[in-house]
């Protein structure tokens, strides 16, 4: 596929959702570019002057998270170009940023507000000298914004490689529907039922009312999910609790395990035509989101998987995050609204 014909689907998807007569979706089509094709899309993006450069993001975006055939890294061309361009890029154009880049970025970090708008962008650049960077900033989220983060001096990944996605279907547990069912354990704040969202590696669920409104910690028990006794309620949570005693229905979907192959990055944005419930790899929102601690050892907790409302409810809406301590075989769940 040519750059002018790729340019003009990702438009026609921008302005007016799925593209006439195409019958995949585009994440599929950055997906199939030839390395050869990943760098000329690079360039004429680059060198056009009729795209504003929100449009311009929306492409380098697409890149970042699908198009792998040009290898791990898109060329340092794309980097130098946006650091000259405009501090306020998405930050995942930046996950596919060789290391050097880090550097780069370092470098221009002359004054406090240049720091602050480099920040995001590094934290998603995965180098020992962006972790250094970071260990010396007054950071909240983005040590931890790429997926990793630095702990007793080495890098630890907070994601798995393999990426489990879901699809909706009417079929059977068999063919590895996910569960989504109340279980008979009891949430301690509001003692509605838990309810069971995936079952493959390690049950993960929760309360899904209370993770709405905080991080709501589980342990293994018995093969099962059961409440974490170091929850703590937090006073947005007690204010808000009768609104939470309301309860909520009975998931009404049913999901099966999708054939499809992803990489780590394929969901890790909202902004792509993408389905978003999956196990594995990273997830959705890249700012902001709150990577727990374990309660029992302390560590970050990493990301296991995540599943949006729409997914449980036809109603529902936001995505429900899902982490775990492997050492420990705790869970824990919170929850964001956009
Ligand atoms: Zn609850
Ligand atoms: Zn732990």
């Amino acid at each position: 596929m040519n750059a002018d014909r790729m340019l003009e689907l990702t438009m026609e998807l921008l302005e007016g959702g799925m593209m006439s007569g195409e019958i995949k979706p585009l994440y599929k089509l950055y997906e199939e570019l030839s390395p050869k094709e990943t760098a000329e899309l690079i360039d004429y993006t680059i060198d056009n002057q009729k795209m504003d450069s929100w449009d311009k993001q929306v492409v380098y975006l697409y890149l970042a998270l699908y198009s792998y055939q040009i290898g791990e890294y898109l060329p340092d061309k794309l980097y130098a170009h946006l650091m000259k361009e405009t501090w306020d890029s998405y930050p995942e154009i930046f996950l596919r940023a060789a290391p050097q880049v880090a550097e780069m970025l370092i470098d221009a970090a002359q004054t406090d507000e240049m720091r602050d708008q480099i920040i995001p962008l590094l934290s998603a650049v995965r180098s020992e000298k962006s972790a250094e960077f970071l260990a010396g900033t007054d950071h909240r989220w983005e040590d931890t914004a790429g997926g990793w983060c630095l702990e007793k001096g080495k890098i630890k990944e907070l994601y798995r490689e393999e990426v489990v996605p879901f699809e909706e279907s009417p079929g059977t547990e068999e063919d590895g529907w996910v569960p989504l069912r109340r279980i008979d354990r009891l949430c301690g704040f509001c003692r509605h039922p838990l309810t069971l969202i995936f079952n493959q590696k390690e049950p993960l669920g929760s309360c899904l009312v209370c993770s709405c409104y905080q991080t709501i910690y589980t342990r293994m028990e018995q093969g099962e999910f059961a409440w974490h006794e170091q929850n703590r309620k937090t006073e947005i949570l007690e204010q808000c609790m009768d609104r939470v005693l309301d309860g909520y229905p009975n998931p009404e979907r049913k999901l099966k395990r999708s054939k499809e192959f992803r990489r780590i990055t394929y969901s890790a944005s909202i902004m792509t035509d993408i389905s978003h419930t999956q196990l594995g790899g990273l997830p959705c929102r890249f700012d902001h989101l709150d990577y727990p601690d374990c309660p029992d050892c302390g560590e970050k907790m990493i990301f296991a998987g995540q599943i949006e409302g729409q997914d449980i409810w036809e109603w529902g809406d936001g995505m429900y995050y899902f982490y775990v301590c492997e050492n420990c075989n705790n869970g824990a769940c919170n929850y964001d609204q956009t």
